[in-house]
């Protein structure tokens, strides 16, 4: 039965080999630095290498965590020995007999879900940002002591807890306790990496799911934050997710290596995002989207967060256990390329939303409309004519996660049409099985073989896996669909795929119908600044590039886009325009031909009259709609 100080049975790790012991101790909270040291018992005899990660699992760019080691010094015992650097982020230390010492200042201020951020309010840590990787000895036991800031450093003087999936060092002198500061336990180097810490003082409220304890930490200033709420919806999800990939058992994945899940927010005025882990989940927020005490109505910002916590946690299973091959195990070091991330995010982003419907959280219609919404997106898009999201999944690296205004002309993204592709699959089927499989056949399938039994088998997925994957789980080939929808840059026929399921998609012109001149908009400098121009769009034909200033239509000056906007609603499609616009100090003319919007926005809604089986498939893959008698 899991208390709040649950720690693993020390026995379990006594014939491992020495520990790395590891010490994190927030030092310079006004200046964002800590203090991080490693000590290694049997340093390799011709010097010690040590590295930082390069990129953090999840977030799939180089983000060279080393810069942000201020200072770096090895002792030998109490003798300072020299270090020498080897290449961004790796050193080697001269020879040494006893233990070695690395000690290193790591400037923490970056407010994101991927890197370290301390102040007097909190501190948010991930393993990849700090802890050094002792080479050969990745697979030795880990422990970590975690060191109180000083109280009267912190805000208001309070003294922080620790919030953390990572299970304390019991039997250990100095364990920690109860949210306490003291020594954690990672079975490995790669285990350390994986369940970021966070430190203050927290609003935090606890729920258990089929058994399982889970842990929920907001951090920041969020007056009247309606905690039961979140902690009610959130099991829901939790409870459906659990009871899909193991309806037997209803067994959570991570009860054998951490002592609970933690979902750790940092919230702010604007925020959004998450990066998964094995355990936990380290998630943005803004307040506006949180729930407010006696305000019972569903906002679309906290519907959007629920789908969140719904997506990091459905990577608890699908790209935390399930895994591309390339990815098990993790290299840190560089890119690491898989043409799979349409599979591990576009499914996961699939599902996050269904998952809410599942645990009841949204009605059928909702549920519609979100997903009207996704295609809507994708739809709009040209760059899904000239990257397949395979492609999108093994450029991430340099495309999807460095995006620049010409995005959305030349790539995909691999979590949003991926989670199409993944509906379409769904439906087929759905359709060609009469109901009798599903996707979810295959998601539990992938589970049982390359997930539930990782720690001991440790394959990955095979690059080629899926179209043989989903033959076996369902006994429908769709080899030839996933070549084209997945492989290549086909639209699944969704129109067809939603009709058999008793659905209509409707496709009406995007925007609000006004005249449309391929643009996206924004206020700059008292005029229009061109963000984007959309390939083929009628912008693009007249010449305007991103990066201009518009300040005059017809003669009349634009000073907001939502002038521009009026301005347009009085056109009719054909109608030139004469726009002037600074692109750098240089003015210039352009004609722009005002085209009809194009008719990209999708609206999925039940057929009146759905035949018998139209309206099986769609109840069995849906659910009854609740709104109707
Ligand atoms: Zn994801």
């Amino acid at each position: 039965m899991p208390a709040n100080d649950t720690t693993l049975d020390p026995a379990s790790f006594s014939d491992q080999p020495t520990p790395i012991r590891y010490r994190l101790a927030p030092t310079d909270l006004a200046g964002h630095r800590c203090e991080v040291s490693v000590v290694i018992q049997n340093p390799h005899e011709d010097g010690q290498i040590v590295s930082l990660p390069a990129w953090i699992p999840g977030s799939y760019l180089l983000r060279d965590f080393a810069r942000q080691i201020e200072r770096i010094e090895a002792r030998c015992g109490r003798r300072r020995v020299p270090l020498y650097k080897l290449d961004k982020h790796t050193w080697r230390a001269a020879p040494c007999k006893g233990a070695l010492t690395i000690t290193c200042t790591i400037y923490a201020w970056d407010l994101s879900v991927r890197a370290s951020h301390l102040d007097e309010s909190h501190g948010f840590f991930n393993g990849t940002s700090l802890f050094l990787r002792v080479h050969g000895q990745e697979s030795a036991p880990c422990l970590l002591e975690l060191v109180a800031p000083d109280a009267r450093l912190t805000s208001g003087n309070a003294a922080w807890t620790v919030h953390t999936s990572l299970p304390s060092a019991a039997g250990e002198p100095g364990a920690a306790r109860d949210h306490g500061f003291g020594l954690y336990r990672a079975p490995d180097y790669d285990a350390l990496l994986d369940h970021p810490i966070e430190m203050g003082t927290p609003q935090v409220i606890r729920f258990t799911a089929h058994g399982a304890e889970h842990e929920m930490v907001f951090t920041g200033v969020i007056p009247g934050l309606d905690l039961q709420r979140i902690a009610d919806d959130t099991r829901r999800i939790c409870e459906a997710q659990i009871a899909f990939f193991e309806p037997e058992t209803r067994k959570a994945p991570f009860l054998d290596s951490a002592p609970r899940y933690v979902f750790m927010t940092m919230v702010t005025g604007d925020a959004y995002g998450g990066l998964e882990h094995r355990a936990s989940t380290a998630l943005m927020a803004s307040r506006a989207d949180l729930p407010v005490v006696g305000r019972p109505e569903q906002s679309e910002g906290y519907r959007t967060f629920l789908g969140l916590v719904s997506h990091e946690y459905f990577h608890t299973w699908n790209v935390k256990r399930i895994k591309p091959a390339v990815f098990a195990p993790y290299r840190l070091d560089a890119e690491s390329h898989t043409r799979l991330l349409w599979v591990f995010e576009g499914f996961t982003s699939y599902y996050d939303d269904l998952m809410l419907r599942r645990a009841g959280t949204i009605d059928r219609a909702t549920y519609l409309e979100l997903l009207g919404g996704n295609l809507s997106r994708v739809l709009a898009g040209p760059g899904r004519k000239l990257q397949s999201v395979a492609e999108s999944s093994f450029d991430a690296w340099t495309k999807f996660y460095r995006q620049d205004e010409n995005a959305g002309n030349a790539i995909v993204s691999y979590y949003t049409k991926g989670g199409l592709v993944a509906l379409a699959l769904d439906l087929a089927i759905r359709e060609r099985s009469a109901g009798r499989r599903s996707l979810d056949d295959v998601m539990r399938l992938m589970w049982r073989r390359y997930g539930r039994d990782f720690d001991t088998v440790g394959l990955g997925l095979a690059e080629d896996a899926m179209p043989a994957l989903v033959e076996e789980a369902t006994g429908i080939g769709l080899d030839r669909e996933i070549r084209s929808w997945a492989e290549g840059i086909q639209d699944p026929p969704f129109a067809e795929l939603l009709a058999s399921h008793g659905l209509r998609l409707t496709m009406s012109p995007a925007g609000d119908g006004h005249p449309w001149l391929g643009l996206r908009a924004t206020d700059r400098d008292g005029g229009v600044g061109v963000a984007t121009v959309t390939s083929g769009g009628p912008g693009h034909a007249a010449g305007l590039s991103a990066g201009d200033l518009l300040i005059a239509v017809d003669g009349l000056r634009v000073d907001r886009a939502a002038t521009l906007d009026a301005m347009l609603a009085r056109k009719r499609a054909g109608a030139r325009l004469r726009i002037h616009a600074f692109r750098g100090d240089v003015l210039r003319e352009f004609e722009v031909l005002a085209a009809p919007p194009p008719r990209t926005r999708a609206r999925i809604e039940p057929e009146p009259k759905p035949k018998a089986q139209e309206r099986r498939l769609l109840s069995g893959w849906l659910g009854r709609d609740e709104t109707r008698k």
